[in-house]
């Protein structure tokens, strides 16, 4: 399967950690992606503080969001995502949701909707997931997400759940 296509396109990639010093994780996955072939960065968002969705017993985590301009495929991003989680020590375990130290994840990719067994897009939860959609709205105030409509007013029906952006 191609890895990359002709066409280059904007897709939006949520960043998480909660780990091994999550500040610096997400400023090392921010320039692994800059690294990869065929991705350019676009706009990087502040970092925000935000709190542990599901389980509790876990430290807070630090969340970004990454426009970028791309040549590779949903599935090659994809994959490439998560090499990088793995360089930076992500272990996967059964449960969900649980502490990690990076969490790389497709947000959008152009105006495409894709439902395939590994890539959901737009990623579950965008709408709702405070972490994911402030920072989002900080980089690309115009966005109109597939599906779910103007960011805008997505940010309007969202609480804040306690996310504080970090100056
Ligand atoms: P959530 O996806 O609810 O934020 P998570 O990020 O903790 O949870 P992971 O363990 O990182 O979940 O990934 C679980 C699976 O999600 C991966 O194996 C991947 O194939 C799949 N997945 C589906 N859609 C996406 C997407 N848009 N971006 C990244 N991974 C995705
Ligand atoms: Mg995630
Ligand atoms: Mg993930």
């Amino acid at each position: 399967m191609k890895d990359s296509s002709d066409v280059l396109v904007t897709a939006y990639i949520g960043l998480g950690s909660n780990l091994d010093n999550p500040v610096a994780q997400i400023k090392s996955a921010r320039a692994a992606i800059a690294l990869l072939e065929g991705v350019s960065e676009l706009t990087f968002s502040s970092l925000y503080h935000s709190l542990p969705m599901g389980p509790q017993d876990q430290p807070d985590y630090i969340n970004a969001a990454l426009s970028v301009e791309t040549y590779l495929t949903p599935i090659a991003l994809l994959r490439s995502l998560q090499a990088i989680e793995t360089i930076q020590g992500r272990v996967r375990k059964d449960e969900r949701w649980g502490a990690r130290t990076l969490d790389l994840d497709i947000l959008l990719y152009g105006d495409e909707e894709i439902d395939v067994p590994d890539l959901m897009v737009p990623h579950t939860g965008i709408s709702e997931r405070s972490f994911v959609l402030y920072p989002l709205f900080e980089i690309a105030p115009q966005l109109i997400i597939p599906g779910k409509g103007i960011i805008a007013d997505l940010v309007a029906k969202c609480p804040l759940d306690g996310l504080k952006q970090m100056v």
